[in-house]
């Protein structure tokens, strides 16, 4: 196993085997990925797939996953995308050690597992060599059978590595019930690892993970923004102590407000001179924290996996400058962030304020309106209709980061309909 491979040689190696690493983002993107393509196209014919270079064994650093003893590599596969028209896509991220593939019973309505599951049926012999995580939308134990036995059938396979209640908000979902039935899937040998994924009240919710002792891992919304606050460092300390493994997501740390180009760029300038993009320098300050085993992040097109691969294959570590570069931005850009702390929670009447704002970051910050609409749909209807209301003040006087609160829930329902 070479891990001694550096940025240079991967980018010399992935040069040689004809895959033209492009210097920008904006290029990055128009590379064909599995996401342009009609969910029941053809694969794209050999020709126009970049070769996978041979780094044979694994190229990309891996970490253990708390106690589960497992060692997964520090760079995941996000699914939300239509993974059946991408099966030569998948092959390639295993070939550059991206071996940890994340998707959920919702995900594209079933086909990004059914894709899984696809992938997994013409290439047996790789299923043992992915780590597989998938997420129940049903947090109490019959309906969670039913999606499992679902999930099992649609990704062709007898088990699952690791399975998460999916995006819960308070841990009234972590209940005794839960608990005695993730152990009896482990017994079956129908999943083997249990826990939770969360983008609300993440750091309450990872101090009940730590202290509970039944639940092995937390997909969790992290990013650079979130390292600067106290209660989330603490209850990353407690997890790691504890032994629950961490996966981080969202890295990205967008809000449902696009920072301005001018702070873009200057936060930019801080990374040019090591020839770290953005996102290679955000990736690389959740790395650096040690609870931190993965980061699970949306890739659906080759440039922008060639980008975060060859960060995960730079050992460079970031430099303290280029911390406070990153320090520097959050607090700039912070009235631009929700945090999803809940501080407004009561103030909202059961309007879901921080669904929507999280709507609009994928919509503002990650450019991706489909996935911000698919979202927003999924919140019960009798819930976004709180969302159409005149006066917003009170709650917006609740949130610490001063975001425009009544301008944004306008902005959302006009946009995405209630
Ligand atoms: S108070 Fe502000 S930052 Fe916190 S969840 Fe509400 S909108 Fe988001």
């Amino acid at each position: 196993m070479n891990h001694s491979l550096t940025r240079r040689g991967f980018l010399r190696i992935a040069g040689m085997s004809g895959v033209a690493l492009l210097g920008t983002r904006e290029a990055m993107s128009q590379t064909p990925g599995p996401a342009a393509r009609p969910a029941d196209a053809a694969p794209p014919a050999a020709v126009s797939v970049p070769v996978a270079p041979r780094l044979d064994p694994k190229p990309i650093p891996t970490r253990s996953l708390g106690r589960t003893g497992v060692n997964i590599p520090i760079l995941s596969l996000g699914g939300m995308f239509d993974t059946r028209s991408a099966q030569l896509y998948l092959r390639q991220t295993l070939a550059w050690g991206v071996s940890a593939w994340d998707t959920a019973d919702c995900y594209e309505n079933g086909n990004s597992e059914e894709g899984y599951g696809r992938y997994f049926q013409r290439n047996p012999d790789d299923r043992a060599k992915v780590f597989l995580t998938s997420k129940s939308d049903e947090h109490e134990p019959k309906g969670m059978a039913n999606l499992l036995q679902q999930s099992l059938k649609r990704l062709n396979t007898t088990y699952i590595d690791l399975y998460l209640l999916h995006g819960i908000k308070t841990a009234d979902a972590l209940t005794p019930e839960v608990r005695d039935w993730a152990k009896s899937m482990k017994a079956a040998g129908s999943i083997r690892h249990f826990g939770f994924s969360t983008h609300r009240n993440m750091e309450g919710l990872l101090g009940n993970a730590a202290s509970l002792g039944w639940i092995d891992v937390v997909l969790t919304s992290v990013n650079y923004r979130l390292l600067n606050n106290r209660k989330m460092l603490s209850a990353l300390d407690a997890c790691q102590k504890a032994g629950v493994g961490i996966i981080g997501m969202k890295f990205k740390g967008g809000g449902p407000i696009h920072p301005s180009p001018e702070a873009e760029e200057r936060l930019a300038a801080a990374f040019v001179g090591r020839g770290f993009t953005l996102d290679q320098a955000m990736l690389k300050a959740l790395w650096e924290h040690p609870a931190i085993a993965s980061v699970c992040a949306s890739m659906t097109n080759f440039g922008t996996m060639q980008e975060y691969v060859a960060a995960a294959f730079d050992r460079k570590t970031l430099e303290a400058g280029e911390f406070d570069a990153l320090r520097r931005h959050a607090l700039e850009t912070r009235g631009s962030f929700c945090q999803a702390c809940g501080a407004c929670d009561a103030a909202t009447q059961g309007a879901p304020v921080a669904d929507a704002m999280r709507c609009l970051m994928y919509e503002n910050a990650y450019g991706d309106g489909r996935r911000a609409r698919e979202a927003f749909r999924s919140i019960p209807q009798d819930l976004r209709t709180r969302l159409v209301r005149n006066d917003w003040s009170a709650v917006q006087r609740c949130c610490p980061n001063g975001l425009p609160l009544g301008q944004l829930i306008a902005d959302a329902v006009e946009r995405f309909g209630v």
